[in-house]
C-alpha cells in the first residue's frame, strides 16, 4: 500500500499539529499519544516515511525500537511503571488508524486496567 504523506503523524513530523514530544533523535520522534491508554502513554515514529511494519526499511525499524527501549526504562522511573506494554498494528484489518508506522510504548502497574 502507499505510504499517505498527509497523515497526522507525517504532519506532526513536519511540525504542522502540535505534539508533546518526549525524545528526538536523526532517526525517531517519540510524543504522547493524545488519548493516552494510560499515563506517559507515548508513540515512536521514524521520521523516514513508511506505512507500517510491512513496508518499513530494517534499520528505521531499529531505531524506533532503540528508542521504544529507552523510552520504556525512563518510563519505570518517571511513571513508576512495573512493566510495559508494546502494541504496534499494521493495516486496517490489523487495527491501524495512522498510516506512519508507530509504536506504542504504555506503562503498566500491576492491577491497573488499560483505558479505552
Ligand atoms: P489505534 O487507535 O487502534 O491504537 P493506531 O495504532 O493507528 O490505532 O493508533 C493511533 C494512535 O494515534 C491512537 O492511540 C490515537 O490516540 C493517537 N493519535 C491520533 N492523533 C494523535 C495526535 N494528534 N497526537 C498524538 N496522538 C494521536
Amino acid at each position: 500500500m502507499a505510504y499517505d504523506p498527509n497523515n497526522i503523524f507525517a504532519k506532526i513530523l513536519r511540525g504542522e499539529i502540535p505534539s508533546h514530544r518526549v525524545y528526538e533523535d536523526d532517526k525517531v520522534l517519540a510524543f504522547l499519544d493524545i488519548m493516552p491508554r494510560a499515563t506517559g502513554h507515548t508513540l515512536v515514529v521514524p521520521k523516514a516515511p513508511s506505512r507500517n511494519l510491512l513496508d518499513v526499511e530494517a534499520d528505521d525499524l531499529a531505531a524506533v525500537m532503540a528508542a521504544a527501549q529507552r523510552i520504556a526504562r525512563a518510563q519505570l522511573g518517571v511513571f513508576e511503571a512495573e512493566g510495559i506494554t508494546l502494541t504496534q498494528h499494521n493495516e486496517h484489518a490489523g487495527g491501524q488508524e495512522v498510516f506512519h508506522l508507530h509504536v506504542h510504548v504504555i506503562p503498566r502497574r500491576l492491577g491497573v486496567e488499560l483505558r479505552p
